[in-house]
């Protein structure tokens, strides 16, 4: 199955989001521990996020805090999708609920331009990403979107009994200068 949406300027369409849609989805418990859809979160600023990742690229270098932020992500998104498997989703509506959560949290405004189920292959893009703090560098930034995008689509891809590894690449990024960031998640080999 394929979905493309793009708009005339070649991006997909833009979804707008709703402050009420997020702020029923908070709540805080009679001990002071705040939740999201039930879950313990916590509010990050994303120039907390962003000092969190320049410290680890100062203390073990770029490619290692890259590896991890990738790694958490990638774990993240695969276990956020599986989760949405209970519900009886079908791959895309699975792959939209958790852009549509990561949306809702704070990490851009997520849009995809192809799914290919087949290939298989996703290329997600995001616009006012948190990349925003990290502008001026001359590499993507994304790590951690990037491993979550991999990790949705390496479940997606077990789930239609694809028995390959997902490898998610940043292609587009805010922080070196893109007007958006945009990751293709597919098999290694494939492009
Ligand atoms: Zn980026």
């Amino acid at each position: 199955m394929r979905i493309n949406t793009r708009d005339k300027t070649g991006l997909p369409l833009k979804k707008g989001l709703k402050v009420g849609e997020i702020a029923e989805k908070i709540r805080i418990d009679g001990e002071g521990r705040l939740f999201v859809d039930g879950i313990p979160a916590l509010i990050l600023t994303r120039s907390f996020l962003a000092l969190i990742q320049q410290t680890m690229e100062e203390l073990i270098g770029e490619r290692g805090a890259a590896l991890i932020f990738y790694r958490a992500g990638f774990r993240g998104g695969y276990n956020l999708a599986k989760s949405l498997k209970a519900y009886g989703l079908k791959p895309p509506a699975i792959l939209q609920a958790c852009l549509h959560t990561a949306s809702l949290r704070g990490w851009g405004v997520f849009g995809v331009a192809e799914l290919d189920l087949k290939k298989p292959k996703v290329d997600v893009v995001v616009r006012a990403s948190p990349a925003e703090e990290m502008k001026g560098r001359n590499k993507p930034a994304c790590h951690l979107i990037c491993g979550f995008i991999a990790g949705i689509m390496q479940y997606l891809a077990e789930m239609c009994g694809k028995n390959v590894k997902i490898r998610g690449t940043e292609k587009k990024c805010i922080a070196k200068g893109d007007q958006y960031c945009e990751i293709v998640a597919e098999p290694p080999h494939a492009s």
